[in-house]
């Protein structure tokens, strides 16, 4: 396809995913993903047709809809934000295919791009869509940390993302201050593990029953980037006087 056409068929898509609520969206260059990932797992293994990769991400509306809600009898917590991104991603699947492409992909929970040893925030990051915070999560204009993504390999030959956004923490250090585990060493450095081993403890979540459970997070509300923040809301509940409490206010 020429450039020219090929321009244009991103123009529609993107001007398409703002329509349809799809606010923050990157195109990563395959061709870069292909050289990152491991041996078996790129995108070219995967999706030997795939000309393109899609993020997309869904805002969290509030501290709730970060929460992951119990699946009835099967027992398997189901994220609230991610099921409202899974909607968003059956609407570009469609109008892709109906621009005449193949999407392939973009599962929730394991397999495709969270295999090939490629987060999707850093995916994301080669895009522009943010910048890796000291948190080590994405930080967004819009939303600071507090969004989901998802991907789509396409055989659209959309145009990549390539201006990549600078790391603009400073001198904050406002989620290591407040993580509950240590894990945020404020050098860069991020221990994954220890951040699980209490994110997964019942004790440890914000909020713990049998229907609704919320993890630790602190260094996703805390933090103060993104145009849409919740904290006017979240400063009236309790979580905060907790905060207080550990600062000794
Ligand atoms: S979720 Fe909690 S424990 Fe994990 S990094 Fe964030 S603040 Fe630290
Ligand atoms: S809380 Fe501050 S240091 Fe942490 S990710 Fe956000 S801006 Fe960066």
């Amino acid at each position: 396809m020429e450039l020219k056409q090929r321009e244009r068929l991103t123009h529609i898509v993107k001007k398409f995913s703002i329509k349809n609520d799809i606010d923050i969206l990157g195109i990563a260059d395959v061709e870069e993903l292909n050289q990152k990932a491991r041996a078996g797992r790129r995108p070219k293994d995967l999706f030997p047709t795939a000309k393109s990769i899609l993020l997309f991400g869904c805002g969290m509306a509030d501290p709730i809809s970060r929460g992951w809600v119990c699946n009835g009898k099967g027992g398997d917590y189901i994220s609230l934000t991610l099921s409202e991104l899974e909607n968003r991603k059956w609407i570009l699947k469609k109008f892709l295919r109906e621009q005449g492409f193949h999407t392939f992909g973009g599962d929730i929970y394991g397999e495709g791009i969270l295999n090939t040893g490629i987060r999707l925030a850093n995916a994301a990051e080669s895009c522009g869509m943010g910048y890796i915070g000291k948190s080590n999560l994405l930080i967004t204009k819009k939303y600071g940390p507090r969004l989901n993504l998802l991907y789509l390999a396409t055989d659209a030959p959309l145009i990549p993302d390539r201006e990549v956004e600078k790391d603009n923490c400073g001198g904050c250090k406002i989620c290591q201050t407040h993580c509950t585990s240590g894990a945020i060493l404020g050098d860069g450095y991020f221990h994954a593990r220890q951040c699980e081993c209490i994110i997964n403890c019942s004790e440890n979540k914000m909020y713990y029953s049998s229907h609704l459970n919320i993890d630790c997070d602190m260094c996703l509300r805390m933090c103060p980037k993104g145009d849409m923040h919740w904290d006017a809301e979240e400063k009236k509940n309790t979580w905060f006087e907790k905060i207080e409490k550990k600062n000794g206010g």
